[in-house]
């Protein structure tokens, strides 16, 4: 009998929104098992201390200890609140949903307030649903079966070779354990029929496995009967619960998903959805993955957004909600009462803060140099310590957005990189916010005398 395995393969449907400011971060840049942080890791600077509590949160987000808490990323304007939550959404893995609300847009004349808060919640909640699976296809010419790499005993990685592709297959505990009772091994090597989809054990290419070594080492490479594993791929589609909605929603329809324009979707629709999604996953067939949920600028928010959000964390269904203010003490709201960063007190209670610091000039610098290598264009040495000047100076976001304008400077020259001319002429075209203001004050005097 052909005994059938599964293997995951996890399309990304709903990939990350990744703004283009933000493009050059990769993850956090933190050792999960040990936490130690690297002063510079996948795209992030500095800012060590901020990046380990962010790793913590991630992991209490793994071991479900999050639920009903949202987190405050609090600190100086330009100071990596957006690039610390992007981080940790990377870091969650590419089907995660990652949602990024500025708040003003709950502001809009289209949907009310809570409408749009509780699409963005929805838009954060991804529902992994598991398809019928198919068997491989194209050339498969080999398949090794590497445990080692996750450390542990159960969980395992794949790699089929096939004559014009790599495909690593993450292997979920119970595929290892069926492969390893067809006494398929790590290390083991092994050759598949494309038609059939039957596995041909050929041998093994190392001898690492503990009872491969009480065979003895003369049994190298040994050739192994034939076995009979069928390999399957089960397709697996993530969508979040909000497209489920809008694909549910007589009045708007699919296509509405293209537009955007979803208007106001009716809550008993979302009480179907929920009800069936709630049996997709009692029958195996669906997971919920809560994602994250970005809010920029929170003190924006007024007091009965608070109050949904206070309510929308203790739900069920509810993804990491991350929040960024560059405000100290604030007014909340639709209120009278000022508190510490315009969030109301009992909302605050709740929250976990984690507050980044202002930059160091080498940080500023080594920033900006990897905003140069992801727009792919040479700085010269004196282009970037001006640069880095100016970032200190007038932020990080204008340094950077220096570094685009001037790359049009430089190719107009047909410059094969940016020299300090570029940035300087940059720097007189492009008002920061600062110089702008201070500029159209300085006008308005002049009119009035
Ligand atoms: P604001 O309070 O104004 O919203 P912010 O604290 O969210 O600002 P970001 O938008 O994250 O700041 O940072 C500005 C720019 O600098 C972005 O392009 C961001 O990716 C980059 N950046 C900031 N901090 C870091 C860092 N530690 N490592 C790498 N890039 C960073």
């Amino acid at each position: 009998m052909a005994n059938i395995t599964t293997i995951s393969e996890s399309k990304e449907v709903r990939g990350l929104n990744l703004i283009a400011a933000h493009s050059h971060i990769r993850g956090l840049g933190v050792d999960i098992a040990t936490l130690d942080v690297s002063s510079q890791a996948q795209g992030l600077v500095g800012q060590q201390k901020a990046r380990k509590a962010a790793a913590v949160i991630l992991q209490m987000a793994k071991d479900g200890k999050i639920a009903g808490r949202a987190v405050l990323i609090s600190g100086p304007p330009s100071t990596g609140k957006t690039a610390i939550a992007m981080g940790m959404a990377q870091s969650l893995g590419p089907d995660v949903p990652f949602t990024m609300l500025a708040s003003s847009e709950i502001f809009s004349l289209e949907m009310s307030k809570t409408e749009a808060l509780t699409q963005a919640f929805r838009k954060s909640i991804g529902v992994r649903i598991k398809e019928e699976s198919e068997i491989i296809e194209g050339e498969v010419v080999e398949i090794q079966i590497d445990r080692s790499v996750s450390g542990g005993n159960k969980q395992g990685k794949l790699t089929i070779k096939t004559t014009d592709m790599e495909t690593v297959y993450d292997m979920g505990t119970k595929m290892i354990d069926s492969m390893t009772k067809e006494k398929v091994m790590a290390g083991d090597v092994i050759s598949i029929d494309k038609s059939s989809g039957k596995i041909t054990k050929l041998g093994r290419s190392y001898t690492r496995s503990r009872d491969y070594d009480a065979m003895g080492a003369d049994t190298k490479f040994v050739q192994c009967p034939e076995g009979e594993l069928q390999v399957r791929k089960e397709v697996v589609h993530t969508v979040s619960l909000h497209e489920i909605d809008v694909i549910n929603s007589r009045t708007q329809g699919f296509l509405a998903l293209f537009s955007g324009d979803t208007g106001e979707i009716r809550s008993e629709v979302r009480d179907q959805i929920n009800t069936k999604v709630g049996e997709w996953k009692e029958e195996g067939k669906a997971d919920i993955i809560p994602g994250v949920l970005f809010i920029d600028e929170v003190h924006m928010l007024d007091i009965e957004c608070f109050s949904y959000i206070n309510r929308a964390l203790e739900a069920e269904l509810a993804p990491i909600v991350i929040m960024a203010s560059n405000r100290g003490n604030a007014r909340i709201r639709g209120t009278d009462y000022r508190s510490p960063h315009g969030l109301p007190l009992d909302f605050l209670d709740r929250v976990v803060i984690i507050s980044t610091q202002s930059y160091s000039g080498d940080d500023v610098s080594q920033i900006l140099a990897i905003r140069a290598q992801e727009e792919e264009v040479d700085l010269s040495a004196d282009a970037l310590a001006l640069l880095t000047k100016i970032g200190q100076e007038a932020g990080l976001r204008y340094a950077s957005n220096l570094i685009t304008t001037s790359t049009l400077l430089s190719l107009k020259r047909k410059a094969k990189g940016i020299s300090i001319d570029d940035i300087q002429r940059s720097y007189r075209l492009f008002y920061d916010p600062i110089r702008s203001a201070r500029f159209v004050s300085e006008s308005e005097k002049n009119l009035i005398s």
